[in-house]
């Protein structure tokens, strides 16, 4: 299956599905050289997967590990990847190709979009979760103390999502990746929305289940970013559930929670929030509160976190211009409308989430 994703800067195709790394040899044809930047771990589980898709027998292939997951995204990192890529002979008709989570799609995509002021790069995603960060085109590190801070606007020529790699992910990673489905669902389906939330069950969810959401979610986000790149108008939807979202996760120090979790607990708050500010009707906020509890979302660890601690990180979030606090909110399923709430009326709502999970 193939979604195709039109921005200012390019156009590409996004091919899902098991076996979708077959089309790399193809992509690569004009390429002088091929770097990959691969999460260590990926390699270890799908390494060779990659490497018989590159064409078993071109030499031209330089290859750069680097740590699990969130840990690589640091300046260090980013450095050696510069490096990596000046070692390696590159050119600005060389290809760049991300092998990982959204962690190493981030990094390596903002290694191509520095490296020479721009190469080409692929994304090749091997989480739940990539098939929101690895469409779109941001990239970024983090600076200590700032998730993300330092990046680029810079779209991959294609990305090819291939579905046996998700085989091998753990149940939290599952559960990480699927809230950013369900995310996608909520702002923008008023049809089916509940119907979704009151049936899916992560544990017996098939293939073909999970390839069809992830679909969709690439097709929700695919429409927002071809309508709005740069983030200027409709892209802040996309937020939905981040704002608490990435207080949570920062409060947890960025360990023990997953994004994804973290999100889950940030959309029920902004649903709550949409009760209190945007009349919405408690219905959808109960359903998806049981769809998190029945499917392991860990709800109950915001009593680790204090209202006061999360205000502080809200209000550092970088999309929080002159102090004040801009939340997307869900009048109704599939009608996201981003609105400036109080501290006080953010209290209330956190309140009020710390009854409901109790
Ligand atoms: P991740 O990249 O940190 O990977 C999570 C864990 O899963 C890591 O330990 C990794 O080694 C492991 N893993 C990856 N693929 C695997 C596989 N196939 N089998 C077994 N283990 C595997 O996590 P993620 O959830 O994919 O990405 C999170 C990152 O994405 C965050 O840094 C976040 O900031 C970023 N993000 C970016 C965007 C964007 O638009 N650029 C959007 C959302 C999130
Ligand atoms: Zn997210």
């Amino acid at each position: 299956e193939t979604v195709r994703v039109d921005t200012q800067d390019r156009s590409y195709d996004v091919t899902v599905g098991p076996d979708a790394l077959q089309g790399l040899e193809r992509l690569l044809a004009d390429a002088d050289r091929v770097a990959v930047i691969a999460d260590e771990k990926v390699t270890a589980l799908h390494g060779e997967h990659l490497r018989a898709a590159l064409g078993g027998n071109r030499k031209d292939v330089a290859w750069l590990d680097v740590p699990a997951g969130e840990s690589c995204k640091t300046l260090e990192w980013f450095g050696r990847t510069q490096q990596f890529l000046l070692d390696a002979g590159c050119t600005r008709k060389s290809v760049l190709i991300a092998f990982g989570g959204g962690a190493c799609g981030d990094l390596a995509g903002y290694a191509a979009a520095a490296y020479m002021r721009g190469i080409r790069f692929i994304q090749c995603p091997s989480t739940i979760l990539a098939h929101d960060s690895s469409v779109g085109g941001k990239t970024a590190i983090n600076l200590p103390g700032g998730k993300n801070m330092t990046g680029a606007f810079h779209q991959p020529i294609a990305v090819l999502y291939d579905t046996n790699l998700l085989r091998t992910l753990p149940e939290g990673e599952v559960r990480s990746g699927m809230a950013e489905a369900v995310k996608h669902v909520l702002i923008s389906s008023r049809e089916d929305a509940l119907e979704l939330l009151r049936t899916l069950e992560l544990d017996e969810m098939g293939e073909e289940e999970l390839i069809r959401l992830i679909v969709r979610g690439i097709r929700v986000k695919a429409e927002i970013v071809g309508r709005d790149e740069r983030e200027g108008s409709v892209r802040k939807f996309l937020n939905f559930g981040h704002t608490y979202g990435h207080a949570v996760e920062a409060a947890a120090g960025y360990g023990g929670i997953t994004h994804g979790e973290a999100v889950m607990i940030g959309m029920v708050y902004a649903l709550i929030l949409s009760e209190q500010q945007a009349g919405a009707a408690r219905e959808l906020t109960d359903t998806l509160q049981a769809f998190a509890e029945r499917n392991g979302y860990p709800l109950k660890k915001i009593a680790d976190y204090p209202f006061g601690k999360l205000l502080g990180y809200m209000k550092k979030d970088k999309k929080a211009s002159f102090g004040d606090l801009h939340f997307v909110l869900l009048p109704e399923a599939g009608a996201p409308d981003v609105r400036s709430v109080t501290e006080e009326d953010c209290e209330k709502a956190d309140r009020e989430l710390r009854i409901r999970m109790g």
